[in-house]
């Protein structure tokens, strides 16, 4: 038997540490930063937690679910696929989609990774439109498939037209398509004829459409979903988290709709029992409190509009949002005024465009304090 000593880090004789893959080695890992501050306004979190009642009720399904933490969770997770769809029912006024047509994960982040293994790889492209979520080519690097961009729009529209997706389809033949609506960070949505146009062009070529509708409900009001398009649209599949307008980030449930042959493709790829059995138990409590957890979306939408009214009153460039939080130009170096918010315990996020910043909204309290603080941190 080996001495203990001889294992022991003083007299570690193979200090050799092995190298990691290609595109891994020197890559840092994602880090928002996750800072005390008392207006945390940069992962686009919903502000408002649960009520106590609401956390009780939380509470106690997560000790039902206890119970039986011998076993392993339902590996298909059924039941509460079956209640994400009775969701999008009421939300976007679509016909329930089966538990058979809905997919659920640890968050979209999950979810985009998962298409990504099914329907990407080695030799296949995945096409997106800059500036966009920052995650989308690490989900490339990781499952090997090739991550190629093109530009939206001018600021401070950041549009996206049909023909200049078409386009852009044309150019890079991608074997996946990823639309974001409203998009991060600029928060535009998009019109249902860029949706069409894109999954049109992708028949052609077997493609597959994902349209990441993480922020979708807080889209104002006549802005569709491409939940609507589902049915005339086998290609298309639309992503959702109940991380931003639910409210319910820490949980980690993210989940799609889309033909039962993409969900059943997804399932290949899923690792065995991926959403734990407190996961989901918490999901199917926090479905049936929808109407708490939706209720402040409408304070956030106002919220949203006041104070994108108020940065171009104060002459700053604003993208125009349907998301929880507003992209817009500061006046002088963005990382100054980052600083100056953040040693007034604002923490914004400097995304999108060099010169530009992203602050979420949050409480009608920390929107008024990231006014006061903008107002000595970015000076007119
Ligand atoms: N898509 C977009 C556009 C996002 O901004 C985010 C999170 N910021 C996600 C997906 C992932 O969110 P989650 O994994 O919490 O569902």
């Amino acid at each position: 038997m080996v001495p203990m000593s001889a294992n022991s880090a003083s007299t570690l004789e193979n200090t050799v540490l092995p190298a990691p893959r290609d595109g891994i080695a020197h890559a840092a890992p994602y880090g928002a930063p996750q800072l005390e501050v008392a207006h945390a306004l940069n992962v686009n979190e919903n502000p408002y937690g649960p009520s106590p009642e609401l956390a009780a009720a939380i509470g106690r399904a997560a000790t039902d679910a206890a119970v039986g933490l011998n076993r392993y969770p339902d590996r298909e997770a059924l039941g509460l696929r079956a209640d994400l769809g009775a969701y999008l029912a009421e939300e976007s006024g679509i016909p329930a989609p089966a538990a058979e047509s809905v997919w659920a994960a640890n968050g979209s982040n999950e979810i985009m990774h998962q298409l990504l293994l099914a329907y990407g790889g080695p030799g296949r492209t995945a096409l997106g439109f800059t500036p966009h979520y920052s995650m989308y080519p690490e989900y490339g690097r990781d499952t090997y498939t090739d991550w190629v961009t093109a530009e939206r729009g001018p600021a401070p529209e950041f549009a996206l037209t049909a023909e200049a997706v078409t386009a852009a389809i044309e150019q890079h033949r991608p074997d996946i398509v990823v639309l974001t609506s409203p998009n991060n960070p600029t928060g535009t949505a998009l019109g249902l004829d860029v949706v069409e146009a894109a999954a049109t062009a992708l028949a052609a070529t077997r493609g597959l459409l994902v349209v990441d509708e993480a922020y979708g409900e807080f889209r104002r009001d006549g802005v569709p979903s491409a939940l609507t398009l589902l049915p005339v649209h086998r290609n298309l599949v639309v992503s959702r988290t109940m991380s931003k307008a639910f409210a319910l980030a820490g949980a980690r449930l993210g989940y799609l709709v889309a033909d039962p042959a993409i969900v059943d493709t997804v399932r290949v790829v899923r690792l065995p029992y991926h959403l734990s059995a407190i996961t989901q138990a918490v999901a199917r409590t926090a479905l049936a409190h929808s109407e708490e957890l939706l209720g402040r979306v409408a304070t956030l939408r106002s919220e949203r509009d006041a104070l994108a009214e108020h940065l171009v009153q104060r002459g700053h460039e604003v993208a125009p949002s349907d998301a929880n939080f507003i992209l817009f130009r500061t006046f002088t170096d963005r990382d100054a005024v980052f600083e100056a918010l953040l040693e007034r315990s604002v923490l914004v996020r400097a995304v999108g465009p060099a010169g530009w910043l992203r602050v979420s909204i949050g409480t009608p309290q920390d929107n008024a304090a990231f006014r006061t603080a903008l107002e000595e941190a970015d000076p007119r």
